[in-house]
């Protein structure tokens, strides 16, 4: 192996109050990427590039040295699950989401509250399979919490939008309005998709609305996952660069997808279920799992593979959350395990290291931004003093970086 790019999604932050003003990266105590940090170089990037707000899909994409348009969401996270797709199999990427009703349309969480069980999502999926009547032919499958993917059988467009006018290219926009599906272009079969999607959309809210899992979470003061948003259509596997000398640990079905897609040997695990409703339980419990299992994939294939992508999820919850402490935690913990694992496997075995995030996720803006990411690269040089944070990394040697270039400049590509 000669070298590992660890994302750390959502890592980089703008100072917190909470933290005395500190980024949760630099309040956190993390000696072992201060450690690698001293025997490299840092840098900062755009992971797409400058002005451009990155959902996590862009990022990878872009980081990977793609074009945006080579690719879509819904495929990615499709492609990421079990389900068998053809070509002209329409993919989302899908929401259980809480509105407070079709006629008003008012979307009041885009996430359920974030703590839909394993349990009720399975429930509600099988009462969407089994309950919504069709021309056509259809697949909804739930993956991690909220998340699912939605698949439509047979010669679609996908040139349609999604329901949530949020997700638009590079930017955020403030609505909390659903939106119908909308052709993009004037194509007879564009407008028939829109319309067999809208119908699907119209009658997923009668069934889940009024569903005892539903009613149930009602009666515990919860919201109900009434409603699924969707976005990201795709009718064709992305063509993305191959990268078939590289392994990825991923565990969320756009990463698992991504990775697939991109020709890598890709080793995933099965993400613990949600049982409780405790949404930060069950976000330790899938760190402690993914940090376990990345060192895991690195050892097992130190010989085989040349590179290696793992993506470490939880620390962008606490960002739309607003939980810096939670997400301080957070990166202590990794620093503790998966980095004090690195700064004893890459020096003797002459692997290169590159720590950073997909985009940042500001806790106080409860949303990603288009701040740059910090970036951390370990190439075994003579140790000089560093710490790992956004501020140092702006005045290190590496400079700014698009993500594009990232992998080039680092010397990943050879
Ligand atoms: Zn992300
Ligand atoms: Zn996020």
């Amino acid at each position: 192996m000669k070298g590992i790019l660890i994302i750390v999604d959502g890592m980089a932050d703008l100072p917190c109050k909470q933290l005395g003003d500190k980024t949760p990266l630099e309040a956190a105590n993390m000696p072992n990427a201060d450690f690698l940090a001293a025997r490299g170089e840092l840098g900062y990037m755009y992971p797409v590039k400058p002005g451009f707000i990155p959902e996590s899909d862009e990022a990878i994409v872009s980081i990977f040295g793609n074009e945006l348009i080579s690719s879509t969401r819904g495929q990615l996270e499709a492609r990421g699950t079990d389900i068998k797709l053809v070509r002209g199999d329409l993919a989302f990427r899908a929401n259980f989401a809480t509105i407070d009703s079709l006629k008003e349309g008012n979307i009041l969480d885009r996430r359920v509250g974030r703590n839909l069980t394993t349990g009720e999502a399975e429930i509600l999926a099988k009462a969407l399979n089994k309950g919504i009547k069709l021309q056509n032919q259809f697949i909804f499958k739930p993956t991690v919490g909220h998340r699912g993917a939605l698949i439509f059988k047979g010669g679609f467009s996908d040139n349609i939008s999604g329901n949530d006018l949020v997700y638009v290219l590079g930017q955020t926009r403030i609505t909390n309005k659903i939106s119908p599906c909308k052709p993009l272009d004037e194509e007879e079969n564009s407008q028939y998709t829109a319309n067999v999607v809208n119908e699907f959309l119209e009658k997923a809210y009668e069934i889940l609305n009024n569903h005892p899992i539903n009613e149930e979470r009602r009666r515990k003061g919860l919201l109900p996952a009434n409603y699924l948003m969707i976005r990201g259509a795709g009718i064709e596997v992305p063509k993305l660069k191959l990268y078939r000398r590289w392994v990825s640990a991923a565990y969320m079905p756009l990463e698992i997808g991504f990775s697939r897609v991109s020709g890598m040997k890709t080793y995933s695990f099965n993400y613990p279920r949600l049982k409780k409703f405790d949404v930060y339980k069950n976000l330790w419990d899938g760190l402690r799992k993914a940090c376990k299992f990345s060192e895991w994939v690195l050892k097992k294939n130190r010989k085989s593979a040349d590179y290696a992508y793992i993506h470490i999820k939880e620390t962008d919850l606490p960002g739309h959350d607003n939980k810096p402490f939670e997400k301080k935690e957070m990166l202590e913990y990794i620093d503790r395990t998966l980095f004090n694992f690195l700064r004893k496997f890459a020096p003797p075995n002459n692997i290169k290291v590159v720590i950073t995030a997909d985009h940042s996720t500001p806790c106080n803006k409860k949303s990603h931004s288009a701040d740059p990411v910090p970036v951390l690269f370990y190439n075994g040089s003579i140790p000089k003093e560093k710490k790992f944070n956004e501020n140092e990394a702006r005045k290190g040697n590496l400079g700014r970086i698009n993500g594009k270039e990232l992998l080039a400049k680092v010397g990943f590509l050879k």
